[in-house]
Parts: structure tokens; C-alpha cells; sequence
């Protein structure tokens, strides 16, 4: 059965302290089969609020957000979430750690096993099975806390800014695990990132928001074979299309 993800003119609405102020307005979209979307737009345009609702964790002020058909309206295992921050148990080893969402799920203490090896192959970290979060880099735990989510066999990866609190050359290498990944498990990936380069080497689409309240400004094909090369022309093309596009809503900031 399809697990396509319709977004349907979404609205998000916050009331507090008797005042209401709108994150995202009207926004439509649709993510298909192993696409890779990413997300950009200048901060505080509701970026985290959409991936939010999108995993049922935020529910929608208007509009609707279908999974295969059916309405999101609660978190569920057929969608993975990757935040920014590590959310590792710190109590828990990275096997552990990974093993969490098949205990909840009821898995056998074998099958469990199996599934946590596999993971922990895919992001390199066979060898840290047994370590605790406190002693992995910031890299590493990101790994882990993308095999967690992965264990689980969730149709969608939404991912919010996952490498953002990475230095460079981490963040580079794991975006080159990520597709990785992507190609082998066909997942359907949606990945917020405030920045323009990780966009254009990661995504089949990037989706440009406006400032506040969040509107889909434009959404940008980039059909460059992959492996993409950080400097080829056409990579550097496209970036200054959504440069120059993301400088607009920037600027809105400021004129305020
Ligand atoms: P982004 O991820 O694009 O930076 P967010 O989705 O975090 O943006 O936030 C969009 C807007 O909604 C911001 O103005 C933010 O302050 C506001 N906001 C986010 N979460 C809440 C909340 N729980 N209650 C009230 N306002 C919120
Ligand atoms: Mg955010």
C-alpha cells in the first residue's frame, strides 16, 4: 500500500498568553516514494512546527496531513523523527539505545538483536555497541540516534536540522552516510536545514518557505546525478537560485 504523505492546506495557530500568532499558513505538499526533501527558510517560519504536525506530535490548527489515505493524528512507528539535540538515553549503551523502539514494539529478544546489528553496521558503529552516549563524539551519537529511528522501520525520516550542532567535516561525512542509507532502505526523507549547500548535495526537491508565517515560497528541482560533487557548476547554479530566493525572506526579517 502506498505510504505517500499529502499535506493539505495546513495551518498552524498558536495561542499563548491570550495572543495567537500564526506559524504556517496554507501549506500543500506531497511526499512520494523514496524522495528526499529538504526544507529551507529563514528561522522561525515554522519549519520545526510542519515536520511536528507532519509526525502527529503538534496537531493542526486547519487543513490535513494523510499518510497512504488515512489522517495523522498521533505519533506512530511508520514515522521516524531525527532531531537536532541528542535525544539519547544516556543511561542506555548505543545497542540499547537502538534496541528501544523494538522492545516498545514487542520484538522478540533475537529478532531485536538482529535488527540492531544491522543498524549499527549501516552507521559504522558495530564497534560501539557497548559504549554509553557520553563517550561518542557528536557525530557518532547522531549516528546512533539515526539507526534508533531506523530500527523501527518507519516509512518517513523526518529529520530537523540533525547535523546542524556538527562541525564540517562530520556533518559532510554524514550526509554522505545518510544518502547511503537512503539508497538502500528507499525511504521517504524530509530534512529541515537552514543551510543552502547540505540542501542542494542531499535533496530531490528543496521546498523554500517564506518568512513567518510560513508559506511554501517556491519548490526547486534539482535533478544532478548523485554522487554530487560540492563544486560542479550545476551544484553551484542551483545554490544561488535558493541563496538568493532564502536572502528575500531574510530581509523581510529585517525590514520589520
Ligand atoms: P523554525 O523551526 O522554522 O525556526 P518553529 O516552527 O520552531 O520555526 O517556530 C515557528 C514560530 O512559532 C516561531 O515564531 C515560534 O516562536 C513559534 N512557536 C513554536 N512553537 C511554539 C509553541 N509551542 N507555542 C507558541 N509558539 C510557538
Ligand atoms: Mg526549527
Amino acid at each position: 500500500m502506498s505510504s505517500d504523505i499529502r499535506i493539505e492546506h495546513v495551518t498552524k495557530v498558536y495561542s499563548s498568553n491570550g495572543r495567537s500568532l500564526k506559524a504556517v499558513d496554507d501549506i500543500s505538499m506531497e511526499i512520494n516514494d523514496s524522495e528526499f526533501i529538504c526544507i529551507v527558510g529563514p528561522s522561525g517560519c515554522g519549519k520545526s512546527t510542519l515536520l511536528r504536525m507532519i509526525a502527529g506530535l503538534e496537531p493542526v490548527s486547519s487543513g490535513e496531513i494523510l499518510m497512504g489515505g488515512k489522517k495523522i493524528t498521533s505519533p506512530s512507528p511508520e514515522i521516524g523523527f531525527v532531531f537536532q539535540e541528542y535525544t539519547l538515553f544516556p543511561w542506555r549503551t548505543v545497542g540499547k539505545n537502538v534496541e528501544f523502539g523494538l522492545e516498545l514494539k514487542r520484538v522478540p529478544p533475537q529478532e531485536r538483536e538482529r535488527v540492531v546489528a544491522k543498524y549499527l553496521d549501516m552507521v559504522g558503529l558495530s564497534r560501539f555497541k557497548d559504549s554509553y552516549p557520553h563517550q561518542l563524539s557528536g557525530g557518532m551519537r547522531q549516528r546512533t540516534a539515526i539507526a534508533r529511528t531506523l530500527a523501527v522501520n518507519p516509512k518517513i525520516l523526518l529529520m530537523d536540522e540533525p547535523f546542524g550542532a556538527l562541525d564540517a567535516q562530520t556533518r559532510n561525512i554524514l550526509q554522505e552516510q545518510l544518502l547511503d542509507i537512503w539508497h538502500k532502505e528507499k525511504k521517504k526523507v524530509l530534512f529541515v536545514t537552514h543551510n543552502v549547500d547540505e540542501a542542494v548535495f542531499l535533496a530531490d526537491k528543496v521546498v523554500v518557505m517564506t518568512a513567518r508565517p510560513g508559506r511554501i515560497k517556491e519548490i526547486i528541482d534539482i535533478e544532478i546525478p548523485r554522487p554530487r560533487e560540492r563544486t560542479e557548476t550545476e551544484v553551484n547554479k542551483v545554490r544561488n537560485v535558493i541563496l538568493k530566493s532564502l536572502f528575500e525572506e531574510v530581509q523581510k526579517l529585517s525590514d520589520h
